[in-house]
C-alpha cells in the first residue's frame, strides 16, 4: 500500500549452522533483548508518524489558503477552522510527548516501555487521522497522485501496524494498571 521505497521480502534459513562464538548473551535471552530494542525503536516510529502528520497538516493548510469556493478561501469557513484547531492542538501535544520520551532515552532511563507505547500509539493514530483529513481538505484532488496527501495517507497506515499493532499497545498500557 505505502512505503514503496522500502521493499519487503521473505527470508528462509535452511540447515544453517551458527558458530557458538556468535551467540549473543545467553540462550533464552532473545525475547528480552528484542523487547528492550523495541522500547527504543518505537519512539522513532512515532517520529516518523509525526513527520507524516506534520507534512499532511501543512499541505492541507496551504491548499485551503489558496483554494476558493463560493467566493471565499476554504480556510475562511468555520467548519474547516474547527478541524484545523483539533489537528493543530493534537499535533502540538503529541510532538511535545515525543521530545519528553526522547529526553528520557537520552538520560539513560531504561524503564520507558509504557511511555514509548503511549507515544507510538497516539502518534500513529494521529498520522492516520490527519493524513485522512488532509485528503478531505483537498477534495477530489486529495484522492489523486497530483498531490502528496494520498501518499501520506498510505504511508501513515503502516505506523499503526508495525512495531506492535496499536491494539497490542493499548493492551500493554491498560494492563500496566493491574495492581500486583
Ligand atoms: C511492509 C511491512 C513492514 C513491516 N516491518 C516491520 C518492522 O520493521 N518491525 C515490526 O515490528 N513490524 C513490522 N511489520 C509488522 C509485522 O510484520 C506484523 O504485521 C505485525 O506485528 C502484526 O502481526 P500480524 O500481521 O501477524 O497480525 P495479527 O497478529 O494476525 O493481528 C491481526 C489483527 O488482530 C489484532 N490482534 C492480534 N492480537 C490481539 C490481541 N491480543 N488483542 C487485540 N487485538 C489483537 C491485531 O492488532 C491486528 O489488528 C511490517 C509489516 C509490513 C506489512
Amino acid at each position: 500500500m505505502g512505503q514503496r521505497a522500502a521493499s519487503t521480502v521473505s527470508l528462509s534459513f535452511d540447515e544453517v549452522r551458527i558458530p557458538r562464538a556468535n551467540l549473543l548473551c545467553e540462550p533464552g535471552d532473545g525475547l528480552k533483548i528484542l523487547f528492550s530494542a523495541l522500547n527504543k525503536s518505537r519512539p522513532s516510529v512515532a517520529a516518523h508518524a509525526l513527520g507524516i502528520a506534520r507534512a499532511a497538516f501543512e499541505d492541507g493548510v496551504a491548499y485551503i489558503n489558496q483554494r476558493k469556493q463560493s467566493g471565499r478561501n476554504i480556510i475562511e469557513f468555520q467548519g474547516i477552522q474547527f478541524m484545523l484547531a483539533d489537528m493543530a492542538t493534537d499535533l502540538a501535544l503529541c510532538e511535545s510527548w515525543l521530545w519528553r520520551v526522547g529526553a528520557m532515552i537520552d538520560s539513560g532511563e531504561d524503564d520507558i516501555g509504557i511511555e514509548a507505547s503511549m507515544l507510538k500509539m497516539r502518534a500513529s493514530d494521529l498520522a492516520m487521522q490527519i493524513s485522512e483529513n488532509a485528503v478531505q481538505l483537498h477534495g477530489g484532488y486529495g484522492y489523486c497522485k497530483d498531490y502528496a496527501v494520498e501518499r501520506y495517507m498510505r504511508d501513515a497506515k503502516i505506523t499503526q501496524i508495525y512495531e506492535g499493532t496499536n491494539q497490542i499497545h493499548r493492551q500493554l498500557i491498560g494492563r500496566s494498571f493491574i495492581e500486583k
